[in-house]
């Protein structure tokens, strides 16, 4: 079973480095390994980085964010890759931010139209968890469950929250964006609610791995 669904991601990654539906973004669609996991990341795009080296969180903000998880399942950067799929809700950069400071955020058009890729990843691998990284991955996954780009991080990072997303149904756990663009993780509250997030992943996403 595991190497029919790597087979058939193996065929979605094809589709997606084929993608040209968006004009609005630079470069070609970031994906990982082909990997029958149960647990999957989604993030929200990838940075001009992770366009050039051809792999998702390949830069600054993949650094935190693997540190986080080595902290929470020991497995190094290298081993989570090859034990997580990796996902986000828009799969090319979206460019520059118009003020300068940051990457911009993928918009509505964009993730509707890479949301048809999403799915057919959903579909094929069916997580048995999700960690959405970022407040637009976390509103896009939760949104069955009623969280809103405005939804405060505060109240979602910290639990697990279960959802019908694509169809199938999945526990979410939100992370903030690891970026360094936002201080939230580093101040309080935001401290203490990704240690409760962390320590959620390691009782509930370690053992899966
Ligand atoms: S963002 Fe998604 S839908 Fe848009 S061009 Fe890239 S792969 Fe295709």
């Amino acid at each position: 079973m595991s190497r029919e669904t790597e087979r058939r991601l193996e065929k979605l990654h094809q589709q997606l480095r084929a993608c040209r539906l968006c004009k609005t973004v630079e470069g070609h669609a970031v994906h990982g390994p082909a990997i029958a996991s149960k647990v999957m990341i989604i993030g929200q795009a990838p940075g001009v980085h992770e366009g050039m080296l051809g792999r998702p969180f390949a830069h600054t903000a993949g650094r935190t964010l693997f540190k986080w998880l080595f902290e929470a399942t020991g497995a190094s950067e290298d081993e989570l890759r090859s034990l997580i799929y990796f996902s986000a809700v828009a799969r090319c950069f979206p460019g520059k931010s118009p003020s300068g400071k940051g990457d911009r955020a993928p918009n509505a058009a964009e993730i509707a139209n890479c949301s048809r890729h999403l799915r057919e990843e959903i579909l094929t691998v069916r997580p048995k968890v999700i960690l959405a990284v970022g407040k637009v991955a976390i509103s896009e996954v939760l949104a069955a469950a009623g969280v809103k780009k405005t939804t405060p991080l505060e109240s979602l990072v910290g639990r697990k929250i279960r959802v019908r997303f694509h169809g199938h149904d999945v526990d979410v756990i939100p992370l903030p964006h690891p970026s360094g663009v936002s201080r939230w993780p580093q101040v309080e509250p935001g401290k203490s609610k990704l240690r409760a997030a962390l320590r959620l992943i390691r009782r509930e996403v370690a053992p899966l791995l």
